[in-house]
């Protein structure tokens, strides 16, 4: 489906300056970016709705040195957060594209919230691993699907057009510059519209098995947690195109989906000073290293599965998530006194799990280190009533992709820009190098709302000086 056509006699149905495709957070704020140069914009998007893995994600952005941590007093700059970025990823991303993230954020965070009114506030009552401040911005109900809502909303407001049910499958390329789009609808007719510039905002490759099984094998057998529609469509043609690719192995996974009810459970119940034991009632990582890295390490567990263990105090903190109220509505969270009654809901072995608590009581009152590496210095005991919640990993997105530049224009392998194609969010590479351990969380997000903004002001501006 992703292919490659001559454009040469061609006729497009009709021609758009800057076209967008894919209508997550990446192709939403690309649109409302170039729609501010002047430029006429047009989304294609093959859902009904907008959605994609925006609308799945918690919305949570990091950002540096915004109005909401200064009211919050945290003090933070996007030099701190960029090395924050490549002390995760053990120093694989290039510094200077992290640095354009960086710095792009925050203020396309405050753009967003001045211009289109979207309510962003710091979470600031717990940190994620890896972030030396607390920068993770999110709005009200902490979802994506708040995220995607507003987003949306806004591209209504200021006019531009999304066009749903439209399938790209195939772009028109003269060998120079990409010419334009096919669209495939719900009944197999196809339309062809015809573009200025590109804009690959369709994510990366995780709904796509065989490219998964290439390129993350540790978990091509894995629950996808992402949107299924994110095919690889950017990366199969920009390959097709020539252009560079990098770290194609790199991905969020996650170590933390209550299973079977298939929600995420935030990491806050781990970073507050909550663990995981296995079916066994035994713990088997250093779970504070992330919960990227975990999703393959839970999964090589018994059963792949794994509960996480925490208690009410904690319990309060995820209640600010929308997945994590759904996941105790619906019973998933279970509650108990004593570890012992505990481990009768858990329906696993009561000595070990009560050996494992009093071992992490006394690693707490001691602020001591465990044979994994973790430090439970300054950690609040666990106390009752205990929570627990069954959970197995999962692969939530891709961040391999196209390698881009400072105007997100997508790169061939000599570093060239392929003229009028820009990359955004999960179809451009990201910025966690080649390991799931190299996600720092908010990474996803990051690179859709910074690339997107960059990605579609210099589209538009480029499409501007052409036609002058
Ligand atoms: C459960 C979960 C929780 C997460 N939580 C967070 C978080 O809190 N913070 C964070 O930073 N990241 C998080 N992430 C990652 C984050 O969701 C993604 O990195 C981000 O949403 C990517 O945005 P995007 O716009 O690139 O892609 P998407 O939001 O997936 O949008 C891509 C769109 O392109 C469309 N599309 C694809 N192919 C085509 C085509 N050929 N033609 C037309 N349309 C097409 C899709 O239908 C989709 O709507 C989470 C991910 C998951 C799965």
């Amino acid at each position: 489906m992703s292919r490659i056509l001559p454009a040469d006699g061609v006729e497009f149905e009709f021609t758009v300056p800057v076209v967008v495709i894919g209508g997550g957070a990446a192709g939403m704020v690309a649109a409302l970016a170039a729609h501010e140069q002047g430029a006429g914009v047009l989304v294609l998007e093959r859902d009904a709705l907008p959605q994609g893995s925006t609308a799945l994600s918690a919305g949570l952005i990091p950002a540096p040195g915004t109005r909401w941590q200064r009211a919050a007093g945290i003090e933070d700059s996007p030099e701190r957060f960029a090395a924050d970025i490549i002390a995760k990823a053990k120093g694989e991303p290039d510094p200077a594209e992290v640095a354009r993230v960086a710095q792009a954020v925050g203020p396309a965070l405050e753009w967003l919230a001045d211009r289109y009114g979207l309510p962003f506030s710091v979470v600031d009552n717990f940190s994620y691993p890896g972030h030396s401040a607390r920068r993770m911005h999110g709005l009200p109900s902490r979802s994506g699907a708040e995220l995607i809502d507003r987003l949306r909303g806004a591209v209504e407001a200021a006019g531009i057009d999304v066009l749903c049910e439209a399938h790209v499958t195939a772009l028109y390329s003269d060998g120079a510059r990409v010419r334009g789009v096919e669209v495939t609808r719900p009944d197999g007719s196809t339309e062809r519209v015809g573009c200025g510039a590109l804009i690959l905002a369709c994510n990366g490759y995780g709904g796509n098995r065989a490219l998964v099984e290439r390129h993350v094998p540790e978990l091509a057998d894995a629950l996808y947690f992402g949107h299924p529609g994110n095919q690889g469509d950017a990366l199969l043609w920009g390959e097709a195109l020539g252009a560079a690719t990098r770290h194609l192995s790199g991905h969020q996974g996650h170590g933390s989906v209550a299973h079977p009810a298939g929600i995420l459970v935030t990491w806050a119940t781990i970073t507050e000073g909550g663990v995981q034991v296995n079916v066994e009632g035994r713990r088997f990582s250093n779970e504070a290293q992330g919960y990227s890295e975990q999703a393959a390490i839970v999964l090589r567990q018994p059963d792949g599965i794994a509960w996480t263990v925490f208690d009410e105090r904690i319990a309060d903190i995820a209640r600010q998530f929308e997945d994590f109220r759904q996941a105790e509505a619906i019973g998933a969270v279970l509650t108990a006194d004593t570890p012992v009654e505990l481990a009768r809901l858990m329906k696993i072995d009561a000595d070990a799990l009560a050996a494992t608590l009093a071992e992490i009581d006394r690693l707490k009152a001691a602020g001591g280190t465990d044979d994994f590496g973790r430090s439970f210095a300054g950690s609040a005991p666990l106390v009752p009533p205990y929570r627990a919640v069954r959970v197995t990993g999962a692969l939530f997105h891709t961040q391999g992709g196209l390698v881009v530049d400072d105007d997100a224009r997508v790169l061939d392998s000599q570093g060239t820009p392929l003229p009028n194609l820009h990359a955004a969010g999960g179809a451009a590479c990201g910025v966690s190098g080649s390991k799931a351990s190299g996600y720092l969380s908010g990474n996803g997000l990051l690179t859709a709302v910074a690339l997107g903004r960059i990605a579609g002001t210099a589209a538009a501006r480029a499409v501007k000086e052409e036609t002058q």
